[in-house]
């Protein structure tokens, strides 16, 4: 039992090594991605389900590393945001997707607009506002073509300041969505106070729809606080027709998911807008 014991523990450190080891290389990694343009922003199309048609991508971002392929940004987001990369990551993720919208309107697609995440420690810094709007300036996008992505977690990290800061983003004409809806916390006198457009209802619901009909009714809640709140509903991680049809009966209509379309590398989403345009 002793042995047996000690091969557990040896198991155990190993495996913690080796992920700590594996943290400590995609950190090191991570400082160069940028300059050696390993990034990528993929977007996934949000529909409005009433017309059918496509009312906005969301920007999120790749890192196709050379040796380790494809890393989640679930993975390497943490880190940037722990050692403060996330900082010029997200400026350049901001400036790509601005630039990749206007590009698409400038060759005649349906105009869009694109929503970008936005993490912790990028909204602490000071000079959000300028960034964003310099970044809106030099890419040529309409202001009103831009929606930033924060989390309750986010927001309520500082209240006063936060509701300061996306007051100015708002009153510049970039719209506000609050992403992961009802996964964090935060009450519904601060959800009225701060300058929101949109709720999007958290995937983590929409999954289990068809198994826990505690999902149904939480999302039922939460269409109804976002009607009395005026705010657009998106449902996120729709892969089904049945999640589909449900949300469309709490007069959600948009959505977000595999069942209309995976985020797409550059490449496909234009493929995408210009067979569209011709269908
Ligand atoms: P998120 O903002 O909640 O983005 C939605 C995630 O759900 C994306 O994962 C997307 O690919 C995935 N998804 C979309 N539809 C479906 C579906 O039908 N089924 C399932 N199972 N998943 C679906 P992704 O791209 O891996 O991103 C993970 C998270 O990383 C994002 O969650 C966001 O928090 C963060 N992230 C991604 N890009 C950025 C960025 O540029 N900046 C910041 N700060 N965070 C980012
Ligand atoms: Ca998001
Ligand atoms: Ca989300
Ligand atoms: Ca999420």
């Amino acid at each position: 039992a002793k042995e047996q014991g000690r091969n557990n523990y040896q198991f155990y450190t190993a495996a913690m090594n080796s992920h700590a080891s594996e943290l400590l290389m995609l950190e090191n990694e991570l400082h160069q991605a940028l300059e050696r343009g390993e990034f990528v922003v993929y977007y996934q199309p949000q529909i409005n389900t009433n017309t059918g048609k496509i009312a906005q991508m969301e920007a999120l971002l790749r890192w196709q590393h050379p040796e380790f392929g494809l890393v989640s940004p679930a993975k390497f987001i943490p880190l940037a945001e722990e050692n403060g990369l996330i900082i010029p990551i997200g400026e350049w993720v901001l400036r790509t997707a601005c630039t990749q919208i206007k590009a698409w309107q400038d060759a005649g697609l349906p105009p869009l607009s694109v929503a970008v995440n936005l993490s912790a420690r990028q909204f602490q810094q000071p000079n959000l506002v300028e960034i964003v709007a310099r970044v809106l300036q030099e890419t040529g996008l309409e202001n009103h073509f831009l929606e930033l992505e924060i989390t309750e977690s986010v927001a309520m990290q500082n209240v006063d300041f936060s509701r300061a800061i996306l007051q100015e983003l708002h009153n510049m004409g970039v719209s506000i969505s609050m992403d992961d809806f009802g996964t964090g916390y935060s009450s519904l006198s601060y959800l009225k106070k701060f300058p929101l457009d949109k709720l999007k209802i958290d995937q983590s619901f929409v999954r289990e729809l068809a198994t826990d009909p505690n999902d149904g009714a939480i999302i039922a809640a939460i269409a109804a606080l976002g009607k009395v709140l005026n705010l657009t509903m998106v449902a996120e991680g729709v892969e089904t027709e049945e999640q589909r049809d449900f949300l469309r009966s709490l007069e959600c209509e948009y959505m977000q998911g595999y069942l209309f379309s995976k985020p797409l590398s550059p490449q496909d989403a234009t493929e995408l807008l210009q067979n569209y345009r011709s269908s």
